[in-house]
């Protein structure tokens, strides 16, 4: 039986740090870490993640703003509304909420972020500095993978990692990240030929696909290490990950649970992220 990753308290112990760290920054050099959350328009899941961002800032003694601007916002209003937080000397992260709404382009918003205050990561000159091995900023979910790797002590180097999902956010910098950590990485996607044949030579497997369950035991070898960042809603209104747990978890050596594995840490490196980037300022 596998040993299960706790995502819930690596988290909070990363929590507990910046706080500590936060403390010491206001102490020693007047500073505050502050955070600027922009969201545009009313999508459900996108108001509840911003309001547990705003929370998790309060918890760890930041300044957080929080710009909620309607659907119809324009283009030209958000871009103006970026430039100004570039330049606010309070703020030393700005995060976009994504999706956003489809008369606004997404690439042209984030390229408009300064990249010393993309705390999300996903700048053009962050995604260029994660390949060449450089980045400012490392977006947060796949940042927060590798601090549950480091933490609970496995060793990548030499492992064959498979990746499943090839996506901006998690997929492909999950990939370079692992690769950066010398392990030799495999990524596969929806057009993938057989893919429990290259999941089974998975040392370590990173699951972002978002569909429930579809990682059987019979697609691992024994003593696989997996970490499941699918996220999907059952029916009985519960959360799943991409692997079905009991039965993977029964030949892995190690496993994250959904929720309470990978979910937890996203938030959590967002505020480390936050944290750097008022420290770069010193
Ligand atoms: P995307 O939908 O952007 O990407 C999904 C990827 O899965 C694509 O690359 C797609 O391939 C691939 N895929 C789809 N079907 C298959 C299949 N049958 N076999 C192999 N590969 C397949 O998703 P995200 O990367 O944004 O998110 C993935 C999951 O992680 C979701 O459940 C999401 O909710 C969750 N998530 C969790 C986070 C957290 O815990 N904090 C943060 C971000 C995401 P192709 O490219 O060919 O279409």
């Amino acid at each position: 039986m596998a040993v299960i990753i706790d995502g819930n308290k690596i988290a909070q112990d990363i929590r507990n740090e910046v706080r500590q760290s936060a403390l010491e920054l206001k102490e020693r050099k007047g500073i505050i870490p502050g955070l600027a959350v922009v969201l545009v328009g009313e999508d459900p899941a996108s108001q509840v993640y911003v309001g547990r961002k705003a929370k998790a800032c309060a918890e760890v003694g930041f300044l957080s703003r929080e710009y909620k601007l309607p659907a119809d916002t324009s283009e030209e209003k958000l871009l103006s509304i970026i430039r100004k937080l570039n330049d606010d000397k309070l703020i030393h992260g700005i995060l976009v909420q994504l999706p956003l709404p489809k008369h606004i382009s997404t690439e042209k918003i984030i390229a408009a972020i300064d990249p010393r205050k993309d705390v999300d990561g996903f700048h053009p000159y962050n995604v260029g500095g994660l390949v060449t091995g450089s980045p400012l900023f490392v977006p947060c979910t796949p940042q927060g993978i590798m601090e549950l790797i480091v933490r609970t002590g496995i060793e990548l180097k030499g492992k064959e990692a498979v990746v499943v999902g090839r996506s901006n956010i998690v997929g492909k910098p999950i990939a370079l990240l692992l690769l950066a950590q010398h392990a030799t990485v495999t990524i596969c996607h929806s057009r993938t030929k057989d893919l429990p044949a290259v999941i089974r030579r998975a040392d370590i497997l990173i699951a972002a696909v978002g569909k429930e369950h579809m990682i059987k035991a019979d697609m691992v070898k024994d003593g696989v290490i997996v970490i499941d960042v699918g996220v999907n809603r059952l029916k009985n209104g519960k959360l799943a990950g991409d692997v079905a747990f009991d039965e993977v978890a029964a030949k892995a050596s190690f496993i994250t649970p959904v929720p309470g594995g990978v979910g937890p840490m996203t938030i959590a490196m967002l505020m480390k992220n936050t944290l750097n980037a008022a420290t770069m300022k010193v």
